[in-house]
């Protein structure tokens, strides 16, 4: 279905604005949401980012974070938000669902739900959207929808340059997945040239390991990676008692999954974590596997080709053996 956009001049005539993202927002997710708000921010406007769920401590530098609401732990304030917006910013998520328990709310919104996003096979819940599943990031959405569409080039500060510099760099894996095109470098270098200090964003994202971290992954990689060579897989699958025992937090399974897809000929990579709401999965893939469809169809999941996440209500050793009953039918593109 086609979908409106929105111009500068409507954009402008909207009074109270409210930006939102997905449950455990990632890099993508905040640095978008972050960079959105500083712009409108500057230009005049009421606005407010309101988030599903508590965010990684990688993140926890982000311009703008003090700024940010999380939903439950400040309800009563984010409905009456939520409640009098009239156009609530849906960045990085393509789905109510991934809103956990502050669907309801964006649902029964009187506002305008305009979406942002760069996931395939969007649902219907949005009422205009700016959408395109060949982009690396939602970050390089809203820079296009900054200067492309709202023409406002000069406007981007080094807050924003910031936050759309963590969004691009975290999503592409550092700017190495395929989704890394000859667009996004020179979007970098504009960003590095508004000043994005590229250098001083990769030391806060990636060196604030925490010695706890560390030996959670030195023990994970031990003891806790599975492979499947006739099908080309590996993964993890990492119980409460073994989360709660490494006090692992939000964030600190990050990238766990990329080790397991480092493996020399491994396709699939899959990192299965037991939470006390559900069984979280993520996959990532090298290639045509289509992580996304393997996760929609088995997972109640979703994502892209090469990276994709869904969740189970059945044990992990329920999940664990689904997993690898389902590995056959995908034989083909794992091994050929
Ligand atoms: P991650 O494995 O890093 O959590 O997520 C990888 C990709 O899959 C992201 O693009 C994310 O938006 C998507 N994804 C993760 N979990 C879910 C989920 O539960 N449902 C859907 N539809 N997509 C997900
Ligand atoms: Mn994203």
């Amino acid at each position: 279905m086609a979908k409106n956009r929105i111009t500068r001049d409507e954009l402008q005539g909207i009074k109270k604005i409210v930006i939102t993202t997905h449950f455990k927002p990632d890099g993508d997710a905040l640095g978008s949401s972050l960079a959105l708000y500083h712009w409108l921010k500057a230009r005049g406007q009421q606005v407010h980012v309101i988030v599903p769920s508590d965010f990684p401590y990688f993140l926890d530098w982000l311009p703008g974070r003090e700024e940010i609401i999380i939903y439950p732990q400040d309800k009563d304030q984010s409905d009456r938000l939520i409640n009098e917006a009239d156009l609530i910013f849906c960045l990085d998520f393509n789905g109510l669902g991934r809103l956990h328990e502050m669907a309801d709310a964006v649902q029964q919104a009187n506002a305008l739900r305009f979406m942002i996003d760069h996931h395939r096979e969007p649902e219907d819940f949005d009422d205009a959207r700016y959408w395109d599943p060949e982009a690396a990031a939602t970050a390089q959405m809203v820079y296009r929808f900054l200067t492309q569409e709202m023409g406002e080039e000069s406007q981007i500060t080094e807050e924003i340059a910031t936050c759309l510099y963590t969004g691009i760099m975290t999503d592409t894996g550092s700017f190495r997945f395929r989704s890394t095109t000859a667009e996004i470098h020179r979007i970098v270098a504009d960003l590095i040239e508004k000043g994005a200090k590229n250098w001083l964003i990769h030391e806060h994202v990636f060196n604030s390991n925490t010695p706890q971290r560390l030996r959670f992954l030195g023990y994970a990689l031990l003891e806790r990676l599975e492979i499947l060579p006739e099908f080309n897989t590996a993964f993890f699958a990492l119980t409460a008692k073994y989360l709660l025992r490494f006090s692992i937090g939000t964030g600190d399974t990050e990238g766990l999954v990329n080790y397991a897809l480092s493996l020399k000929g491994i396709r699939l990579a899959a990192l299965m974590i037991e939470r006390p709401e559900a069984v979280k999965l993520s996959f990532r893939s090298i290639g045509e596997f289509p992580c996304n469809e393997l996760s929609r169809d088995h997972f109640n999941g979703g994502g892209h080709l090469n990276a994709a996440g869904g969740n189970s209500n059945e044990s992990l050793d329920q999940v664990i053996q689904k997993f690898k009953s389902i590995l056959p039918a995908y034989q083909n593109l794992l091994t050929s």
